[in-house]
């Protein structure tokens, strides 16, 4: 058993004193991943900020497009009349996450904040450096099948494991945090980051600073937009690959194009090559395949999960299909 104090909060700015006075506590909502990694002993905060009382729970439409509060369940989020008709994209995407139950209960923020699923991570017996800096690397050399072929280094090569990431980086979302110092604006692309010699940093969060919204902004997408998840089982599984695709199609022709890649890399990877080669271009099956024929450049295998390579480029097609339909 390991001991931590628990507080609640009732408002974002005594959740920002809480965290100045204890930096090393953490913020829990849903506790969908936390908790867990509690119980294997993988974290082991001082201190837990219950946030689940902040008003931070509202989805609502702005001058620019739609503004989604971090606590807004994942759930929420899916069934939202203004998502499902404005954003299909990322409804799919939610909906491909998790189980219900999880679903019910997993916040936004939490969702962008969630560690990878690498299993040397959960284990505490093998090295990680992203558990422990220094330590090593346990998928390098052994079970890499769910890892990384885009980004990866040689401290890391874990994947992230969202599904409504993909979709918020291909949506061009924006992440909203405060901190005392007062409130900034990242964008999704840059919110998480590659491993590189600091593999424990998942994302560009400053100490002190609380998620508080993602926004996204409005788009031509509604008609064209599909998220495909190809996963071991049909349901509560990580994805091998995902991809997301939202296309705007005027005359048979594709006047933009957005796609990004899940299970693929340390962040939702966009795959700006491939959009560029889609953009002008007739919305038929050649152009998909000749522009997913580039989606896998600079993109590396480590053993069993060479697959991928082979598996990213079809499914980008499928997707492309079924989106353009
Ligand atoms: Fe740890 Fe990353 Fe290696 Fe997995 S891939 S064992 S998370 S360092």
């Amino acid at each position: 058993m390991i001991n931590f104090d628990y507080l609640r909060t009732a408002s974002v700015n005594a959740t920002l004193d809480a965290i100045k006075r204890e930096p090393r506590a953490a913020f829990i909502a849903g506790g969908t991943n936390l908790v867990d990694l509690m119980k294997r002993g993988v974290t082991s905060p001082p201190r837990l900020i219950d946030i689940n009382n902040l008003p931070l729970k509202n989805i609502e439409r702005t001058s620019s497009g739609i503004s989604i509060g971090a606590l807004a369940t994942n759930s929420a989020v899916a069934i939202n009349e203004m998502i499902r008709s404005d954003f299909p994209l990322l409804s799919q995407a939610l909906h491909a996450g998790a189980s219900p139950q999880l679903r019910n209960m997993a916040t936004v923020g939490g969702n962008m904040l969630q560690r990878t699923r690498c299993t040397y991570f959960y284990d505490t017996t093998m090295p990680c450096n992203k558990r422990q800096a220094g330590s090593g690397c346990g998928a390098l050399g052994g079970y890499n099948r769910m890892h990384a072929i885009f980004g990866a280094s040689d401290k890391c090569i874990a994947v992230h494991p969202s599904d409504m990431c993909v979709a918020l980086v291909a949506l061009n979302a924006t992440a909203v945090v405060r901190s005392n110092k007062g409130e900034r604006r990242i964008p999704f692309g840059d919110f998480h980051r590659l491993p590189g010699d600091t593999p424990q940093t998942d994302n560009q969060l400053k100490a002190g600073e609380l998620i508080t919204a993602v926004e996204i902004p409005s788009n031509k997408f509604q008609q064209h937009s599909f998220y495909l998840k190809i996963r071991d089982r049909s349901s509560y599984a990580f994805a091998l690959v995902s991809v997301a695709v939202a296309l705007s199609i005027e005359n048979n022709r594709i006047s933009d194009a957005r796609i990004a890649a899940g299970g693929v890399a340390h962040k939702p990877w966009r795959l700006l090559n491939v959009e560029k080669a889609l953009t002008g271009q007739p919305a038929s099956v050649e152009t998909f395949q000749k522009a997913a024929s580039i989606a896998t450049q600079g993109a590396k295998g480590y053993g069993q999960n060479n697959f991928k390579l082979k598996l990213l480029p079809q499914a980008i097609i499928q997707a492309l299909e079924t989106a353009s339909s």
